[in-house]
Protein backbone atom coordinates (compact mmCIF):
# COMPACT_ATOMS: atom_id res chain seq x y z
CA UNK A 1 0.00 0.00 0.00
CA UNK A 2 1.19 3.22 -1.03
CA UNK A 3 1.00 5.96 2.18
CA UNK A 4 1.01 9.13 1.83
CA UNK A 5 4.42 8.35 4.35
CA UNK A 6 5.96 6.65 1.61
CA UNK A 7 6.07 9.48 -0.54
CA UNK A 8 8.57 11.04 1.89
CA UNK A 9 11.89 10.02 2.32
CA UNK A 10 12.17 9.41 5.88
CA UNK A 11 15.75 10.41 6.63
CA UNK A 12 15.81 14.30 4.86
CA UNK A 13 11.77 14.51 5.04
CA UNK A 14 12.10 15.53 0.90
CA UNK A 15 8.69 15.21 -0.96
CA UNK A 16 10.25 12.54 -3.28
CA UNK A 17 12.02 9.43 -2.60
CA UNK A 18 15.88 10.00 -2.25
CA UNK A 19 15.58 13.15 -4.03
CA UNK A 20 17.54 16.22 -2.27
CA UNK A 21 17.48 20.08 -2.30
CA UNK A 22 19.23 20.50 -6.05
CA UNK A 23 21.99 22.68 -6.48
CA UNK A 24 19.84 25.29 -8.51
CA UNK A 25 17.49 25.82 -5.67
CA UNK A 26 20.43 26.69 -3.30
CA UNK A 27 21.67 29.02 -5.47
CA UNK A 28 18.09 30.58 -6.34
CA UNK A 29 17.63 30.64 -2.32
CA UNK A 30 21.09 32.29 -1.57
CA UNK A 31 20.11 34.98 -4.58
CA UNK A 32 17.08 36.11 -2.71
CA UNK A 33 18.97 35.79 0.47
CA UNK A 34 22.11 38.09 -0.89
CA UNK A 35 18.93 40.17 -2.63
CA UNK A 36 17.24 41.26 1.01
CA UNK A 37 20.89 41.98 2.12
CA UNK A 38 22.05 44.42 -0.15
CA UNK A 39 18.47 46.14 0.04
CA UNK A 40 18.92 46.31 3.91
CA UNK A 41 22.33 48.00 3.50
CA UNK A 42 21.36 50.44 0.72
CA UNK A 43 17.77 51.52 2.40
CA UNK A 44 19.98 51.98 6.09
CA UNK A 45 21.11 55.55 5.75
CA UNK A 46 17.48 56.47 3.61
CA UNK A 47 15.30 54.41 5.52
CA UNK A 48 13.33 57.33 7.30
CA UNK A 49 12.74 59.02 4.71
CA UNK A 50 9.01 59.96 4.81
CA UNK A 51 6.95 58.23 1.68
CA UNK A 52 3.35 59.25 1.18
CA UNK A 53 0.97 57.63 3.52
CA UNK A 54 -1.14 55.05 1.45
CA UNK A 55 -4.67 55.10 2.81
CA UNK A 56 -6.18 51.90 3.85
CA UNK A 57 -2.21 50.22 3.66
CA UNK A 58 -1.98 48.81 7.14
CA UNK A 59 -5.53 47.74 6.61
CA UNK A 60 -4.48 45.52 3.72
CA UNK A 61 -0.86 44.85 5.14
CA UNK A 62 -2.78 43.17 8.49
CA UNK A 63 -5.06 41.17 6.15
CA UNK A 64 -2.61 40.19 3.56
CA UNK A 65 -0.40 38.61 6.78
CA UNK A 66 -3.32 36.38 8.68
CA UNK A 67 -4.24 35.02 5.34
CA UNK A 68 -0.88 33.81 4.18
CA UNK A 69 0.11 32.77 7.85
CA UNK A 70 -3.13 31.19 8.42
CA UNK A 71 -2.71 29.11 5.40
CA UNK A 72 0.45 28.31 6.05
CA UNK A 73 0.47 27.37 9.26
CA UNK A 74 -2.90 24.85 8.34
CA UNK A 75 -0.86 23.72 5.21
CA UNK A 76 2.03 22.57 7.63
CA UNK A 77 -0.31 21.87 10.36
CA UNK A 78 -2.24 18.45 8.12
CA UNK A 79 1.56 18.08 6.48
CA UNK A 80 2.83 17.18 10.04
CA UNK A 81 -0.68 15.39 11.38
CA UNK A 82 -0.62 13.65 8.43
CA UNK A 83 3.38 12.64 8.20
CA UNK A 84 3.26 12.66 11.86
CA UNK A 85 6.17 15.16 11.81
CA UNK A 86 6.98 17.15 14.72
CA UNK A 87 9.10 19.61 12.80
CA UNK A 88 6.42 20.93 10.71
CA UNK A 89 3.89 21.08 13.43
CA UNK A 90 6.64 23.45 15.55
CA UNK A 91 6.94 25.21 12.15
CA UNK A 92 2.66 25.19 11.99
CA UNK A 93 2.54 26.56 15.84
CA UNK A 94 5.26 29.48 14.69
CA UNK A 95 3.19 30.71 11.69
CA UNK A 96 0.18 30.24 13.30
CA UNK A 97 1.38 32.52 15.97
CA UNK A 98 2.35 35.00 13.78
CA UNK A 99 -1.84 34.93 12.44
CA UNK A 100 -3.38 34.84 15.49
CA UNK A 101 -1.16 38.09 16.82
CA UNK A 102 -2.30 39.92 13.30
CA UNK A 103 -5.79 40.16 14.65
CA UNK A 104 -5.15 42.39 18.08
CA UNK A 105 -2.00 44.11 15.92
CA UNK A 106 -4.01 45.01 13.03
CA UNK A 107 -7.03 46.24 15.36
CA UNK A 108 -4.01 48.34 17.94
CA UNK A 109 -2.94 49.76 14.31
CA UNK A 110 -3.49 53.37 13.85
CA UNK A 111 -5.25 52.86 9.93
CA UNK A 112 -5.44 49.05 10.60
CA UNK A 113 -9.55 49.55 11.20
CA UNK A 114 -10.04 52.66 12.18
CA UNK A 115 -7.83 56.30 12.17
CA UNK A 116 -6.75 55.45 15.59
CA UNK A 117 -5.87 52.41 17.85
CA UNK A 118 -8.93 50.34 18.55
CA UNK A 119 -7.28 48.66 21.42
CA UNK A 120 -4.62 49.75 23.87
CA UNK A 121 -2.92 52.83 23.95
CA UNK A 122 -0.72 54.57 20.87
CA UNK A 123 2.21 52.06 22.27
CA UNK A 124 0.35 49.03 22.28
CA UNK A 125 0.87 48.71 18.30
CA UNK A 126 4.55 48.91 19.33
CA UNK A 127 4.07 46.30 22.12
CA UNK A 128 2.03 43.86 20.32
CA UNK A 129 4.79 44.06 17.54
CA UNK A 130 7.64 43.37 19.87
CA UNK A 131 5.51 40.28 20.76
CA UNK A 132 4.95 39.19 17.28
CA UNK A 133 8.84 39.29 16.09
CA UNK A 134 9.77 37.85 19.69
CA UNK A 135 7.58 34.84 20.05
CA UNK A 136 8.27 33.99 16.15
CA UNK A 137 11.68 33.73 17.27
CA UNK A 138 11.25 31.76 19.56
CA UNK A 139 8.96 29.84 17.91
CA UNK A 140 11.74 28.97 15.10
CA UNK A 141 14.55 28.38 18.36
CA UNK A 142 12.05 25.46 19.36
CA UNK A 143 11.47 24.41 16.06
CA UNK A 144 15.05 24.14 15.04
CA UNK A 145 16.70 23.59 18.62
CA UNK A 146 14.67 21.14 20.93
CA UNK A 147 14.93 17.56 19.92
CA UNK A 148 12.11 16.25 17.94
CA UNK A 149 10.84 12.84 18.61
CA UNK A 150 10.75 10.99 15.21
CA UNK A 151 6.83 9.86 14.42
CA UNK A 152 5.50 11.59 17.15
CA UNK A 153 3.78 14.92 15.76
CA UNK A 154 2.43 16.79 19.23
CA UNK A 155 -1.33 17.25 18.73
CA UNK A 156 -2.24 19.84 16.41
CA UNK A 157 -5.49 21.36 18.67
CA UNK A 158 -2.84 21.71 21.50
CA UNK A 159 -0.45 24.03 19.62
CA UNK A 160 -3.44 26.19 18.61
CA UNK A 161 -4.60 26.19 21.97
CA UNK A 162 -1.51 26.88 23.50
CA UNK A 163 -0.50 29.51 20.54
CA UNK A 164 -4.50 31.46 21.18
CA UNK A 165 -3.42 31.37 24.69
CA UNK A 166 0.00 33.11 24.32
CA UNK A 167 -1.54 35.53 22.25
CA UNK A 168 -4.76 36.27 24.57
CA UNK A 169 -2.20 37.17 27.16
CA UNK A 170 0.13 39.48 24.89
CA UNK A 171 -3.16 40.94 24.06
CA UNK A 172 -4.40 41.48 27.69
CA UNK A 173 -0.88 42.58 28.68
CA UNK A 174 -0.16 45.28 25.74
CA UNK A 175 -3.71 46.27 25.25
CA UNK A 176 -5.26 45.98 28.31
CA UNK A 177 -2.60 46.85 30.57
CA UNK A 178 -0.83 49.40 28.10
CA UNK A 179 -0.92 52.03 30.41
CA UNK A 180 1.40 50.43 33.12
CA UNK A 181 4.02 49.34 30.55
CA UNK A 182 7.11 51.76 29.96
CA UNK A 183 6.30 54.31 27.16
CA UNK A 184 8.25 53.47 23.85
CA UNK A 185 7.22 55.43 20.89
CA UNK A 186 9.02 58.88 20.52
CA UNK A 187 6.62 60.79 20.15
CA UNK A 188 5.05 60.11 23.63
CA UNK A 189 8.62 59.61 24.89
CA UNK A 190 9.37 63.30 24.36
CA UNK A 191 5.30 64.66 24.73
CA UNK A 192 4.87 65.50 21.15
CA UNK A 193 1.59 65.18 19.50
CA UNK A 194 1.08 61.95 17.40
CA UNK A 195 0.94 62.37 13.97
CA UNK A 196 0.42 60.10 11.17
CA UNK A 197 0.28 57.33 13.91
CA UNK A 198 3.03 56.29 16.16
CA UNK A 199 5.44 58.75 15.60
CA UNK A 200 9.30 57.84 15.92
CA UNK A 201 9.21 54.56 17.29
CA UNK A 202 11.42 52.53 20.15
CA UNK A 203 12.80 56.11 20.56
CA UNK A 204 15.84 56.78 23.29
CA UNK A 205 16.00 53.21 25.59
CA UNK A 206 13.51 51.54 23.72
CA UNK A 207 15.96 51.01 20.70
CA UNK A 208 17.21 48.29 22.67
CA UNK A 209 13.99 46.24 21.99
CA UNK A 210 13.75 45.61 18.44
CA UNK A 211 17.65 45.57 18.53
CA UNK A 212 17.36 42.63 20.96
CA UNK A 213 14.76 40.99 19.28
CA UNK A 214 17.18 41.47 16.16
CA UNK A 215 19.73 39.63 18.10
CA UNK A 216 17.15 36.70 18.75
CA UNK A 217 16.22 36.07 15.40
CA UNK A 218 19.45 35.97 14.01
CA UNK A 219 20.28 33.79 16.57
CA UNK A 220 16.94 31.69 15.64
CA UNK A 221 18.38 32.05 11.90
CA UNK A 222 21.82 30.44 12.58
CA UNK A 223 19.77 27.43 14.18
CA UNK A 224 17.88 27.14 11.24
CA UNK A 225 20.80 27.13 8.84
CA UNK A 226 22.54 24.79 11.23
CA UNK A 227 19.98 22.28 9.85
CA UNK A 228 21.54 22.54 6.69
CA UNK A 229 18.55 22.67 4.40
CA UNK A 230 18.25 18.85 4.10
CA UNK A 231 14.79 20.07 2.57
CA UNK A 232 13.20 22.71 0.50
CA UNK A 233 11.25 23.46 3.46
CA UNK A 234 14.54 24.13 5.30
CA UNK A 235 16.29 25.95 2.95
CA UNK A 236 13.56 28.55 2.19
CA UNK A 237 12.98 29.23 6.14
CA UNK A 238 16.42 29.97 5.72
CA UNK A 239 15.64 32.85 3.52
CA UNK A 240 12.35 33.54 5.30
CA UNK A 241 14.90 34.56 8.45
CA UNK A 242 16.94 36.84 6.38
CA UNK A 243 13.90 38.03 5.64
CA UNK A 244 12.49 38.62 9.38
CA UNK A 245 15.94 40.23 10.64
CA UNK A 246 15.53 42.55 7.61
CA UNK A 247 11.68 43.39 8.43
CA UNK A 248 12.98 44.76 11.54
CA UNK A 249 16.04 46.20 11.45
CA UNK A 250 14.37 48.76 9.04
CA UNK A 251 11.02 48.97 11.06
CA UNK A 252 14.06 49.79 13.57
CA UNK A 253 15.64 52.31 11.33
CA UNK A 254 12.70 53.43 9.92
CA UNK A 255 11.30 55.02 12.81
CA UNK A 256 7.57 56.30 11.65
CA UNK A 257 5.02 54.83 9.83
CA UNK A 258 5.11 55.55 6.17
CA UNK A 259 9.04 55.85 6.40
CA UNK A 260 11.12 54.39 3.59
CA UNK A 261 12.35 51.33 6.14
CA UNK A 262 8.42 51.29 7.18
CA UNK A 263 7.65 50.37 3.57
CA UNK A 264 10.23 47.82 3.00
CA UNK A 265 10.18 46.19 6.38
CA UNK A 266 6.39 45.12 5.11
CA UNK A 267 7.83 42.98 2.41
CA UNK A 268 10.18 41.29 5.10
CA UNK A 269 7.50 40.28 7.07
CA UNK A 270 5.13 38.92 4.20
CA UNK A 271 8.62 37.30 2.63
CA UNK A 272 8.97 35.57 5.76
CA UNK A 273 5.86 33.49 5.27
CA UNK A 274 5.82 33.27 1.66
CA UNK A 275 8.94 32.28 0.48
CA UNK A 276 8.04 29.24 2.92
CA UNK A 277 4.83 29.03 1.20
CA UNK A 278 6.00 28.60 -1.97
CA UNK A 279 8.54 25.84 -1.16
CA UNK A 280 5.58 23.99 -0.17
CA UNK A 281 3.46 24.31 -2.88
CA UNK A 282 6.59 23.40 -4.76
CA UNK A 283 6.94 20.26 -3.00
CA UNK A 284 2.88 19.63 -3.34
CA UNK A 285 2.94 20.00 -7.37
CA UNK A 286 6.08 17.17 -7.10
CA UNK A 287 4.36 14.97 -4.78
CA UNK A 288 0.98 15.18 -7.06
CA UNK A 289 3.61 14.20 -10.27
CA UNK A 290 5.00 11.29 -8.00
CA UNK A 291 1.60 10.34 -6.98
CA UNK A 292 0.03 10.14 -10.34
CA UNK A 293 3.15 8.15 -11.37
CA UNK A 294 2.71 5.78 -8.29
CA UNK A 295 -0.58 5.48 -8.96
CA UNK A 296 -0.63 4.10 -12.86
CA UNK A 297 1.80 1.73 -11.88
CA UNK A 298 -0.31 0.99 -9.25
CA UNK A 299 -3.52 0.10 -11.32
CA UNK A 300 -1.38 -2.01 -13.78
CA UNK A 301 -0.50 -4.11 -10.77
CA UNK A 302 -3.60 -4.59 -9.67
CA UNK A 303 -4.51 -6.18 -13.28
CA UNK A 304 -1.55 -8.40 -13.23
CA UNK A 305 -0.62 -11.62 -11.72
CA UNK A 306 2.04 -11.59 -8.80
CA UNK A 307 3.65 -14.83 -10.06
CA UNK A 308 3.90 -14.37 -14.11
CA UNK A 309 3.12 -10.55 -14.39
CA UNK A 310 1.03 -11.41 -17.38
CA UNK A 311 -2.65 -10.00 -17.17
CA UNK A 312 -4.92 -11.28 -14.17
CA UNK A 313 -8.31 -12.84 -14.88
CA UNK A 314 -9.91 -9.33 -13.96
CA UNK A 315 -7.70 -7.73 -16.61
CA UNK A 316 -8.04 -10.19 -19.31
CA UNK A 317 -12.42 -9.81 -19.25
CA UNK A 318 -11.94 -6.16 -19.35
CA UNK A 319 -9.30 -6.16 -22.53
CA UNK A 320 -11.06 -9.47 -24.04
CA UNK A 321 -14.26 -7.38 -24.34
CA UNK A 322 -12.81 -4.18 -25.24
CA UNK A 323 -11.34 -6.23 -28.39
CA UNK A 324 -14.31 -7.97 -28.97
CA UNK A 325 -16.51 -5.10 -29.31
CA UNK A 326 -13.32 -3.48 -31.76
CA UNK A 327 -13.39 -6.54 -33.68
CA UNK A 328 -16.99 -6.21 -34.05
CA UNK A 329 -17.23 -2.66 -35.02
CA UNK A 330 -13.85 -3.06 -37.17
CA UNK A 331 -15.72 -6.55 -38.83
CA UNK A 332 -11.71 -7.57 -37.83
CA UNK A 333 -11.26 -11.34 -37.06
CA UNK A 334 -10.16 -11.91 -33.52
CA UNK A 335 -8.07 -14.96 -32.50
CA UNK A 336 -7.41 -16.50 -28.99
CA UNK A 337 -5.37 -19.69 -27.95
CA UNK A 338 -5.96 -21.53 -24.98
CA UNK A 339 -2.92 -23.25 -23.48
CA UNK A 340 -2.46 -26.01 -21.01
CA UNK A 341 0.93 -27.27 -19.46
CA UNK A 342 1.19 -30.88 -20.26
CA UNK A 343 1.27 -33.22 -17.14
CA UNK A 344 1.85 -30.52 -15.25
CA UNK A 345 0.45 -32.33 -12.08
CA UNK A 346 3.59 -34.73 -12.57
CA UNK A 347 5.86 -32.03 -12.96
CA UNK A 348 4.97 -30.36 -9.50
CA UNK A 349 5.11 -33.89 -7.92
CA UNK A 350 8.54 -34.41 -9.27
CA UNK A 351 10.52 -31.63 -8.81
CA UNK A 352 8.29 -29.47 -6.35
CA UNK A 353 6.09 -26.57 -6.64
CA UNK A 354 8.70 -24.14 -6.57
CA UNK A 355 10.09 -25.20 -9.74
CA UNK A 356 6.62 -25.55 -11.22
CA UNK A 357 6.33 -21.62 -10.59
CA UNK A 358 9.91 -21.10 -11.98
CA UNK A 359 8.35 -23.22 -15.17
CA UNK A 360 5.41 -21.18 -15.70
CA UNK A 361 7.55 -17.94 -15.57
CA UNK A 362 9.48 -19.42 -18.35
CA UNK A 363 6.63 -20.53 -20.19
CA UNK A 364 5.17 -16.75 -19.45
CA UNK A 365 8.53 -15.48 -20.72
CA UNK A 366 7.77 -17.20 -24.09
CA UNK A 367 4.11 -16.64 -24.21
CA UNK A 368 5.14 -13.12 -24.01
CA UNK A 369 8.05 -12.86 -26.59
CA UNK A 370 5.77 -14.24 -29.31
CA UNK A 371 3.16 -12.24 -29.34
CA UNK A 372 4.41 -8.73 -30.81
CA UNK A 373 1.70 -5.83 -31.66
CA UNK A 374 0.74 -3.65 -29.62
CA UNK A 375 -2.85 -4.78 -29.16
CA UNK A 376 -1.75 -8.66 -28.50
CA UNK A 377 -1.68 -9.53 -24.63
CA UNK A 378 -1.16 -12.64 -23.05
CA UNK A 379 -2.97 -13.47 -19.84
CA UNK A 380 -2.94 -16.04 -17.16
CA UNK A 381 -6.17 -17.91 -16.90
CA UNK A 382 -6.09 -20.25 -14.33
CA UNK A 383 -3.31 -22.38 -12.75
CA UNK A 384 -1.19 -23.64 -15.57
CA UNK A 385 -3.81 -22.43 -18.33
CA UNK A 386 -3.06 -19.10 -20.42
CA UNK A 387 -4.67 -17.42 -23.02
CA UNK A 388 -3.26 -15.43 -26.00
CA UNK A 389 -5.51 -12.68 -27.30
CA UNK A 390 -4.55 -11.90 -30.74
CA UNK A 391 -6.94 -9.01 -32.79
CA UNK A 392 -7.04 -8.23 -36.13
CA UNK A 393 -4.98 -12.05 -36.61
CA UNK A 394 -7.35 -14.42 -38.77
CA UNK A 395 -7.11 -18.29 -37.57
CA UNK A 396 -3.74 -19.00 -40.35
CA UNK A 397 -1.86 -16.11 -38.38
CA UNK A 398 -3.08 -17.77 -35.01
CA UNK A 399 -2.07 -21.01 -35.78
CA UNK A 400 1.43 -19.62 -36.53
CA UNK A 401 2.22 -17.62 -33.25
CA UNK A 402 0.77 -20.97 -31.74
CA UNK A 403 3.45 -22.97 -33.78
CA UNK A 404 6.05 -20.62 -32.72
CA UNK A 405 4.62 -20.47 -28.92
CA UNK A 406 5.47 -24.68 -28.91
CA UNK A 407 8.67 -24.51 -30.53
CA UNK A 408 10.07 -21.97 -28.39
CA UNK A 409 9.10 -24.40 -25.55
CA UNK A 410 10.63 -27.43 -26.85
CA UNK A 411 13.70 -25.29 -27.36
CA UNK A 412 13.59 -24.40 -23.64
CA UNK A 413 13.73 -28.50 -23.37
CA UNK A 414 12.83 -28.19 -19.77
CA UNK A 415 13.27 -31.67 -18.34
CA UNK A 416 9.89 -33.59 -17.19
CA UNK A 417 10.36 -37.55 -16.20
CA UNK A 418 6.78 -37.62 -15.55
CA UNK A 419 6.02 -37.08 -18.78
CA UNK A 420 6.23 -39.65 -21.79
CA UNK A 421 8.24 -36.68 -23.77
CA UNK A 422 10.68 -36.26 -21.36
CA UNK A 423 9.82 -32.51 -21.71
CA UNK A 424 7.44 -29.89 -20.95
CA UNK A 425 5.33 -29.09 -23.18
CA UNK A 426 1.83 -27.26 -24.16
CA UNK A 427 -1.21 -27.91 -25.91
CA UNK A 428 -3.77 -25.84 -27.54
CA UNK A 429 -7.07 -25.12 -28.06
CA UNK A 430 -7.22 -22.06 -30.94
CA UNK A 431 -11.06 -20.45 -31.89
CA UNK A 432 -10.87 -17.42 -34.42
CA UNK A 433 -13.82 -15.36 -36.18
CA UNK A 434 -15.34 -12.18 -36.96
CA UNK A 435 -17.25 -11.83 -33.83
CA UNK A 436 -21.19 -11.84 -35.66
CA UNK A 437 -24.02 -10.40 -33.84
CA UNK A 438 -25.46 -12.27 -30.55
CA UNK A 439 -22.68 -14.01 -29.95
CA UNK A 440 -20.51 -12.66 -26.74
CA UNK A 441 -16.83 -13.29 -26.29
CA UNK A 442 -16.96 -15.91 -23.51
CA UNK A 443 -18.27 -17.66 -26.10
CA UNK A 444 -14.55 -17.58 -28.14
CA UNK A 445 -13.47 -18.67 -25.31
CA UNK A 446 -14.97 -21.82 -24.81
CA UNK A 447 -14.41 -22.65 -28.12
CA UNK A 448 -10.57 -22.28 -27.70
CA UNK A 449 -11.25 -24.38 -24.76
CA UNK A 450 -12.48 -26.69 -26.53
CA UNK A 451 -10.07 -27.31 -28.79
CA UNK A 452 -7.79 -27.53 -25.91
CA UNK A 453 -9.73 -30.22 -24.51
CA UNK A 454 -9.43 -31.99 -28.12
CA UNK A 455 -5.72 -31.64 -27.76
CA UNK A 456 -5.67 -32.95 -24.79
CA UNK A 457 -7.83 -36.28 -26.17
CA UNK A 458 -5.73 -36.65 -29.68
CA UNK A 459 -2.25 -36.99 -26.76
CA UNK A 460 -1.01 -33.29 -26.07
CA UNK A 461 1.87 -31.24 -27.28
CA UNK A 462 -0.52 -30.41 -29.99
CA UNK A 463 -2.60 -27.07 -31.53
CA UNK A 464 -6.13 -28.00 -32.36
CA UNK A 465 -8.61 -25.37 -34.28
CA UNK A 466 -12.46 -25.39 -33.06
CA UNK A 467 -14.39 -24.20 -35.81
CA UNK A 468 -17.52 -21.84 -34.51
CA UNK A 469 -20.79 -23.09 -35.75
CA UNK A 470 -24.14 -23.24 -33.36
CA UNK A 471 -22.99 -19.45 -32.07
CA UNK A 472 -26.52 -18.33 -32.84
CA UNK A 473 -27.48 -20.83 -29.78
CA UNK A 474 -25.04 -19.75 -27.72
CA UNK A 475 -23.64 -22.67 -27.82
CA UNK A 476 -20.25 -23.36 -29.29
CA UNK A 477 -19.20 -26.47 -31.10
CA UNK A 478 -16.26 -27.41 -33.14
CA UNK A 479 -15.74 -29.58 -35.74
CA UNK A 480 -12.81 -31.04 -34.47
CA UNK A 481 -9.94 -30.13 -37.10
CA UNK A 482 -6.90 -31.18 -36.13
CA UNK A 483 -4.51 -28.79 -37.68
CA UNK A 484 -1.39 -29.93 -37.09
CA UNK A 485 0.66 -32.27 -34.71
CA UNK A 486 3.87 -30.29 -35.30
CA UNK A 487 7.40 -31.29 -33.66
P1 LIG B 1 -2.91 -32.26 -18.32
O1 LIG B 1 -1.82 -32.70 -19.23
O2 LIG B 1 -4.17 -33.02 -18.57
O3 LIG B 1 -3.12 -30.81 -18.37
O4 LIG B 1 -2.43 -32.69 -16.87
P2 LIG B 1 -2.10 -31.74 -15.73
O5 LIG B 1 -1.42 -32.54 -14.66
O6 LIG B 1 -1.32 -30.57 -16.19
O7 LIG B 1 -3.51 -31.20 -15.33
P3 LIG B 1 -4.24 -30.90 -14.00
O8 LIG B 1 -5.25 -29.84 -14.29
O9 LIG B 1 -4.72 -32.16 -13.41
O10 LIG B 1 -3.13 -30.25 -13.05
C1 LIG B 1 -2.79 -28.95 -13.08
C2 LIG B 1 -1.76 -28.77 -12.03
O11 LIG B 1 -1.13 -27.51 -12.13
C3 LIG B 1 -2.31 -28.83 -10.63
C4 LIG B 1 -1.36 -27.97 -9.85
O12 LIG B 1 -0.49 -28.80 -9.12
C5 LIG B 1 -0.58 -27.23 -10.89
N1 LIG B 1 -0.64 -25.80 -10.67
C6 LIG B 1 -1.69 -24.98 -10.83
N2 LIG B 1 -1.32 -23.69 -10.51
C7 LIG B 1 -0.03 -23.74 -10.13
C8 LIG B 1 0.91 -22.76 -9.69
O13 LIG B 1 0.63 -21.57 -9.58
N3 LIG B 1 2.17 -23.17 -9.39
C9 LIG B 1 2.51 -24.49 -9.52
N4 LIG B 1 3.75 -24.84 -9.20
N5 LIG B 1 1.65 -25.41 -9.92
C10 LIG B 1 0.40 -25.08 -10.23
MG1 LIG C 1 -2.25 -29.25 -17.52
MG1 LIG D 1 -5.16 -27.40 -16.42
Amino acid sequence: MVSAKNLFDESSGAAVPGERVSRRHYFVANLFSIGLLVVAVVATPVATLPLPPVPGYTTVFGTAMFVINILLAAFLFSKGAIEDREDAVRLGAAYFFIAAIFVPLTAASPGGIMAGPVIGNADSELWLWCGWHLGFALAILRYALLPRPVGRASPVFRQVLSVLVIVLAVTLVTDFGADRLPVVSGAAISGGAISGGGGTQFAGWAAALPLSILALLMLATAAVARLGARTPEQLWLSVGMVAACFDVWLTYRGGAHFSLGWYLAMFGSVFTSLTVMVSLFYDLTRVYGHLAVANEALLDQAGRDGLTGLFNRRRLDEALAREWLRAKRDRQPLSVLMIDVDYFKGFNDTYGHQEGDACLRRLAAVLQDAVRRPADFVARYGGEEFLVCLPGTPAAGAYEIATKIRKALCDLAIPHAGSPLHVVTISIGLASLVPPEGMIADQLVAAADMGLYRAKSAGRDRVMHAELKAFQTGIASESAVSWARST
